[in-house]
């Protein structure tokens, strides 16, 4: 099967300026690479400031790349200019993490959500029944037709983003922490609608978040990003029975488990994440995670690990797995 999407060793430095000079390079994201199928969900974790948003966000042209390569449907989506670039717009969404600020406060839900219809110059007979369509979708109705997004809960607002995002029928939507605004009882609403809408619909997801519990539920593969690098990529079940990298390891390891023995019996097993990641203006030389890793040897200070195929399509860049 082809991938919906492909991404070739993408970049994303932030220049750090000072008296109109650049003086440092912040390497957000720093050559990541991975594909998406139909109808899969791909899901993107690891601790804040590691690049996941911004590889989100560079994938849909939000920002531009420093380099490398995104393929969406066969097309590099870093040459895209004009109408194919406005092609790419329509059928590659995005889902904001905030649902207060996602919605403008002026526009009745109709008008939002038949905006972009209008902009893309996508033909409806019945506007109003087209719309009353869409929220019924997504578990709103008719009420809720011409009310502001003042009048509606944080659930309610994502769920008017989501009805504005299947407005335009994308291939491929990327989700950015679309829960953890939310209540927990409200999480487990939208997950369970963006799973439905991806089997009535076929969507490809890229399911961006810090929490590992929603991540297993949600995708179907999974990266495992760490300063700017993905450090472990394979099926969420496989990595989530065996976690390979010592950094994926140690982020398994703090998922809060509820029975206090069970709790206690783990933490004198397993590993805690510890330290802070270092600062990605300056990464460390070698492998990126060496200053917090419990198995660091002398190769791990001097070369980067390479990616290696531990089985079947699972992956680790870890010199505990590579040949020096
Ligand atoms: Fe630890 Fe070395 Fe593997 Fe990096 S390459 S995770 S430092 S063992």
């Amino acid at each position: 099967m082809e991938p919906v999407l492909s991404v070739e060793n993408l970049k994303k430095y932030f220049p750090v300026r000072s008296l109109l000079r650049t003086i440092a390079w912040v390497k957000a994201v720093d050559g990541v690479s991975f594909d998406i199928y139909p109808g899969e969900t791909f899901g993107l974790v690891g601790e804040s400031g590691c690049g996941k948003t911004t590889t989100g966000r560079t994938i849909l042209r939000l920002i531009q790349p420093t380099s490398g390569r995104i393929l969406f449907q066969g097309k590099d989506v870093t040459k895209l200019k004009g109408k194919e670039l406005l092609w790419f717009r329509r059928h590659a969404q995005i889902m904001f993490q905030d649902p207060y600020s996602s919605l403008d406060p002026r526009q009745t839900v109709f008008n939002t959500i038949m905006e972009p219809v209008k902009f893309h110059g996508i033909k409806v007979d019945d506007p109003e029944e087209f719309v009353i369509k869409l929220l019924e979708s997504v578990g709103l109705n008719e009420m809720h037709l011409y009310r502001y997004p003042h009048e509606f809960s944080g659930g309610q607002r994502q769920r008017i983003a989501l009805a504005k995002i299947l407005a335009l029928r994308p291939d491929f939507v990327v989700l950015d922490e679309p829960t953890s605004a939310l209540d927990v009882s409200v999480q487990a609403n939208i997950l369970n609608t963006l799973k439905e809408l991806q089997k009535d619909y076929g969507f490809s997801y890229l399911f961006i978040s810090h929490d590992l519990g929603v991540v297993k539920y949600m995708s179907h593969r999974m990266g495992v990003m760490y300063l700017g690098k993905l450090v472990e990529v394979g099926p969420s079940t496989k990595i989530f029975e065996n976690p390979l990298h010592p950094y994926t390891q140690m982020l398994l390891s703090a998922i809060p488990v509820p029975d206090p023995e069970i709790a206690r019996e783990l933490k004198a097993k397993r590993k805690m994440v510890k330290g802070e990641p270092p600062s990605p203006i300056n990464p460390p030389a070698g492998c990126r995670f060496h200053p917090r890793c419990p198995f660091a040897k002398d190769i791990c200070r001097r070369e980067e690990p390479p990616f290696v195929k531990v089985e079947d399509d699972h992956y680790v860049a870890c010199w505990l797995y590579a040949k020096s």
